[in-house]
């Protein structure tokens, strides 16, 4: 019990370190210091017999295989890594519930009488599954291989999925049956597909946080069915972490929780996505740009995810320098939802040893527009788009937005004039006093610094 105390108040120095981009490495380390000592307590009360042997076979084997795939994998790419591995943990949550319902003296629990542990697995393998199906096409739409085009009326088939989840939770509950256990776990799966399906744009990253705070709700529903107080603790830590961190994305995007989770339960018919193919747009090259910065001001950058794919951010470290030693007051522009995770800006900035005082959030940055000489978009597109100001119509509509336009002239940074993540046109692009600069950003910004 004292070695659970002391892995819970690791795991929550860790959330609290988590918190600043300064302190999150020695969050990390608390993190893993807590995992390290649960997973060593719990060999400790073991014989070590081939089974026991076995286990530590497959923890080795599952750690080479998350050290080789974090070795490996590129900053970009990893929030959909981290929607893969919510993905594991609903599997995981699901696969327990199957052993321990199919074999309960083995965990030492008897046999299923209480229609408390009945609850309990059933709302475990529910959430479980959910965040499992769910996660996984969150992933892959993080990896643009799956759109949102809403398929017609699934909303009437989630209301039926739904009832149909709740009918079997409470037949299960009732006879214990595992004919009722396999539909809770293949009704819950479809859910989770169709839920996540038509979730686009804006509300996307509030899904992504909502599942992250699922996933802990499926350790705690494990940790509850075990009677394991670490998993509950763990659980409840990272489910109540999610969904405050879910509530506070949803302030930033002007959204309400309550729509946000129930898109997929209503009628999509209005969300179209513009896209027009011609845009007359004024373009521009390097040099342009190197004049003007030589004749400025003030700047603001404005980072999106094109900064993250091109790993843009090292060369803009290089720009950023060289306007400060010109005497050019420099700020950074972050959008809460900017790039693909929360943070994610912010992290590749303090990657690049951008400090935190030239980086300002939407609400603090945002009257500064005006009264700016230059803006520089790298690979932004969403987050700058007036539409969600001023079109009704649009996906985006009433999340808040970087009012770049406002600023005397707009450099924007990206490859062509395709859309950004939410699939939608952006009129910033042929407003009077923008110029596109076509090309890869960390080339465009390398000949910008090569030049000034
Ligand atoms: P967007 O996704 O709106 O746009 C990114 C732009 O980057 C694209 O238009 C693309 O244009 C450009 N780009 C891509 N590669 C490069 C490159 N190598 N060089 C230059 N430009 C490049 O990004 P934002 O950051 O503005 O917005 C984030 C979007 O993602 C929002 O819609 C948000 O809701 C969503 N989202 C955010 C999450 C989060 O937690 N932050 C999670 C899930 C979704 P082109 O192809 O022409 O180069």
């Amino acid at each position: 019990m004292f070695i659970y105390l002391i892995c819970s108040i690791l795991f929550i120095l860790a959330l609290r370190k988590l918190s600043s981009v300064r302190t999150a490495i020695n969050g990390n380390n608390f993190a893993i210091a807590g995992i390290a000592i649960a997973v060593i307590s719990s060999f400790t009360s073991c014989t070590f017999d081939t089974k026991t042997l076995c286990i530590i076979a497959v923890i080795g084997f599952g750690g080479l295989i998350g050290w080789f795939i974090t070795k490996k994998i590129k900053m970009k790419d990893l929030p959909q890594l981290v929607a893969a591995f919510h993905s594991l943990i609903g599997l995981a949550a699901v696969c327990t519930d199957t052993a321990i319902f199919l074999n309960p003296g083995v965990f030492n629990i008897g046999s299923f009488k209480s229609i408390t542990s009945l609850i309990e697995i059933a709302l475990g393998l529910a959430v479980g599954a959910i965040t499992f199906a769910g996660s996984a096409v969150a992933c892959l739409k993080l990896c643009e291989k799956l759109k949102s085009n809403s398929i017609k009326n699934i909303h009437i088939l989630n209301i039926l999925l739904v009832s149909a989840l709740i009918l079997s939770i409470f037949l299960f509950i009732k006879n214990a049956n595992i004919l009722m256990f396999i539909m809770i776990v293949l009704i819950s799966t479809i859910l989770g597909c169709t839920m996540i399906v038509p979730i686009c744009g804006a509300d996307m990253p509030v899904i992504v946080s909502m599942l992250n705070s699922l996933s802990g709700w499926a350790a705690t529903g494990i940790g509850l069915t075990l009677s394991n107080d670490l998993l509950i603790i763990v659980g409840a830590l990272v489910g109540t972490s999610g969904a405050m961190l879910s509530n506070i994305m949803c302030k930033g995007m002007n959204r309400k929780l309550s729509s946000v989770v129930s898109v997929g339960f209503r009628n999509q018919h209005n969300q179209s996505k513009q896209i027009s193919t011609q845009m007359l747009v004024n373009q521009c090259v390097a040099e342009d740009v190197v004049f003007m910065l030589e004749n400025t001001n003030s700047v603001i950058i404005v980072p999106g995810y094109g900064m993250a794919v091109s790993q843009a951010q090292h060369v803009i470290k290089e720009l950023f320098d060289k306007l400060l030693t010109r005497g050019i007051n420099v700020k950074f522009a972050i959008h809460p939802v900017a790039g693909r995770m929360p943070g994610h800006m912010n992290v590749l900035l303090a990657e690049a040893n951008i400090r935190d005082n030239f980086v300002y959030e939407l609400d603090n940055i945002n009257s500064e527009f005006a009264s700016t000489d230059i803006v520089i978009v790298v690979g932004a597109n969403d987050t700058v788009n007036p539409s969600a100001k001023d079109d009704k119509q649009s996906a985006i509509y009433g999340m808040p937005v970087l009012e770049v336009w406002k600023a005397k002239t707009v450099v924007v940074i990206k490859r062509s004039l395709n859309p950004g993540y939410a699939g939608i046109d952006n009129a910033l692009f042929s407003k009077q006093n923008t110029l596109m600069l076509l090309g890869d950003a960390k080339k465009v910004i390398n000949d910008i610094v090569k030049q000034l």
